[in-house]
């Protein structure tokens, strides 16, 4: 097959850990003879440096025009001025609501090597296998906003807006992800208190019991979720919920697998390139040093394959080259609990020749 990916290595560690995926993609592109074309861009603190503008339109639309996006991380000190006119995440923001990239998906399995660097006790954490449907464009992040004085007080405003299409198209994306895993979907909400919940509950519920009624669906609150992913995240398999919620949820059980290089995510949108990227940020204390562990990047990329290029099967290879990797013991310093450990570079070449051994 023939894809355009475009490559938007970012900030800080963005371009070393960007640079082994690249090689990944090319090896693949290499075993399955598929022609892959890449082009790069500037996204970030890079791109205000050099255009003043976290997301130039000339990275917007060579974005609009490809098939899938790899990104590696913005943002980092020299452009933390608070008083500065714009900031690198803004390029973040504005990618995913220019491409309409409103479903975020983040799978959270800890790797059975790594289970004892969860924070959490090994009987509750082994077997977890969750993937998070965040709704990424909606909601209170996306509605009004106002501060105002009222009698000598100030007084802030946020709107949270749900529209009923909004809704029911994260929830189809989330659905078609449980058809294809356990057949189970949880809906977050907080219906007990919120109109716009009470909304988001009864259309999830419709969606479901319309077109996808073989699926085992449950909804939860989302005060009573934050809890069930410290006590019991084995009970859950793809769970769906509002930007709000998901934001929260997400970050809680990021730190469940207790190795943030290794958690990869995917923002879709209903057609056009998703945008793939692994969730930590651009590690600024480590930048430079070629010691970033590529494997969360590495593993966004089997999220393109799978979901953008629809080539499950190269998905498949290289996420068990990763596995094999991992199970053969090599770490680099972040997964390396004092031991000896590899370079961002040498971890790159272990799972090409991974991927080379499994093909
Ligand atoms: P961070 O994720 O960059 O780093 C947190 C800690 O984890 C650091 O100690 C870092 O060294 C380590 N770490 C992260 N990724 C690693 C990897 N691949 N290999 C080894 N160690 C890794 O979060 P932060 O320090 O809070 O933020 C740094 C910058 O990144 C900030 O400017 C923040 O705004 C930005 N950020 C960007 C994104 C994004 O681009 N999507 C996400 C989060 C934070």
């Amino acid at each position: 097959m023939q894809a355009n990916i475009v490559l938007l290595p970012g900030d800080g560690i963005g371009p070393e850990i960007v640079a082994e995926a690249e090689k990944v993609i090319g090896e693949i592109g290499r075993i399955f003879s598929h022609d892959f074309r890449l082009s790069h861009g500037e996204i970030g603190g890079c791109a205000i440096d050099k255009y003043g503008d976290p997301l130039p339109d000339s990275t917007l639309e060579t974005c609009r025009t490809a098939d899938a996006i790899l990104l590696g991380a913005v943002g980092g000190p020299k452009w933390d001025d608070p008083n500065a006119k714009t900031r690198p995440e803004v390029g973040l923001l504005k990618i995913r609501k220019e491409l309409e990239l409103f479903a975020n998906l983040r799978p959270i399995k800890p790797h059975r090597t790594l289970i004892e660097a969860s924070p959490l006790k090994r009987d509750i954490i082994e077997g977890v296998d969750i993937l998070f449907v965040r709704e990424l464009t909606g909601g209170v992040y996306f509605g009004d906003s106002e501060l105002r004085e009222e009698q000598g007080q100030e007084v802030a405003l946020n709107e949270m807006i749900y529209r009923t299409n909004e809704i029911e198209r994260v929830v189809r994306v989330a659905a078609k992800a449980a058809m294809q895993r356990s057949q189970s979907l949880t809906s977050v909400d907080k219906a007990n208190v919120l109109e716009v919940s009470r909304l988001w509950r009864r259309v999830s519920q419709d969606v479901v019991s319309r077109e996808y009624s073989d699926l085992n669906y449950d909804v939860v609150l989302v005060d009573a979720m934050a809890m069930h992913l410290i006590t019991r995240p084995r009970d859950f398999d793809v769970v769906v919920t509002g930007n709000l919620f998901g934001d929260i949820l997400t970050d809680e059980a990021s730190v469940l697998p207790g190795s943030l290089g290794l958690l990869p995510s995917a923002s879709l949108g209903e057609d056009g390139p998703g945008l793939y990227e692994p969730i930590h940020g651009s590690a600024p204390d480590i930048a430079g040093q070629g010691i970033a562990n590529p494997l969360a990047t590495i593993l966004a990329t089997a999220m393109m394959f799978q979901h953008s290029l629809e080539l499950p099967q190269e998905a498949e290879l290289i996420e068990k080259a990763v596995e094999q990797v991992l199970d053969a013991g090599h770490r680099t310093a972040d997964i390396a609990a004092g031991t000896e450990s590899i370079s961002t570079s040498q971890m790159g070449q272990k799972v090409i020749e991974a991927i080379n051994a499994i093909a």
